[in-house]
């Protein structure tokens, strides 16, 4: 099977239009490629907390029947798949933040010129950063994007992926160091879902618009995931 896609909803909310766009251009693509359309459940909030999306889940289930018989859906249960940020802070690719979402934003709104990068590095250096430790504070781990880049075989500025106009140059550092493993759990969205694309072998992302700035990310991450080695 050389064509795999998916719809990856996360159960955050009701569906809308823009999902089931999404969901509909995957599948034509599937079918147009004789390939293979998976759908997985997102539901990182229910693995981190417990807490139930079960409802929400349910009614994604009850989309089923409009994919038809001829390309039936993969289901993944919720929580089965996503990983641990392990193997990227083993490599030297991530650090850890303790600042809270509304130290960010008061650092940003302070220096609204610095470097997003700058605004999650640690405060006041390694001796700050131990003693936060020792407090037992919680942190996220964030990937650095630069030290992503020197570690790559493949030169990330130059990967490309494609949207209605033809191809757009990856833009790696879009959103920053970006968090790969929550405060709460071990994974986040960004992490989930470039680990568990190569798990499961997916070889097209189609997506909404709104996850454009994902794109650049994910694109020159998918490298370092599971199945590609
Ligand atoms: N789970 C994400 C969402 O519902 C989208 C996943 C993706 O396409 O990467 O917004």
């Amino acid at each position: 099977m050389s064509f795999i896609t998916r719809f990856a909803p996360s159960p955050t909310g009701p569906l809308h239009l823009g999902h089931a766009f999404s969901a509909l251009r995957a599948l034509d693509a599937a079918r147009a490629g004789d390939g293979r359309f998976l759908l997985r459940i997102e539901d990182l909030d229910q693995a981190a907390a417990g807490r139930s999306s079960r409802r929400r889940s349910s009614r994604i289930y009850l989309a089923r029947p409009c994919v038809g018989d001829a390309h039936p859906a993969t289901i993944r249960a919720p929580g089965r798949l996503c990983s641990n940020a392990e193997p990227a802070v083993e490599r030297g690719l991530c650090y850890r933040c303790f600042r809270t979402r509304r130290e960010l934003l008061g650092l940003a709104r302070q220096r609204p010129a610095r470097a997003p990068a700058d605004l999650f590095r640690r405060a006041s250096g390694a001796a700050e950063e131990q003693a936060r430790l020792v407090r037992s504070e919680p942190f996220a781990w964030r990937l650095s994007i630069a030290r992503r880049a020197r570690r790559s075989v493949a030169k990330i500025n130059e990967l490309s992926f494609a949207d209605e106009t033809g191809l757009v140059k990856v833009d790696p550092g879009r959103l920053g160091d970006v968090v790969i493993a929550r405060k709460d759990f071990s994974a986040s969205y960004h992490l989930a879902s470039v680990w568990d694309d190569a798990l499961q072998r997916v070889t097209q992302v189609i997506r909404g618009e709104d996850l454009r700035d994902a794109a650049h990310l994910h694109t020159c991450c998918a490298p370092c995931s599971p199945a590609a080695g």
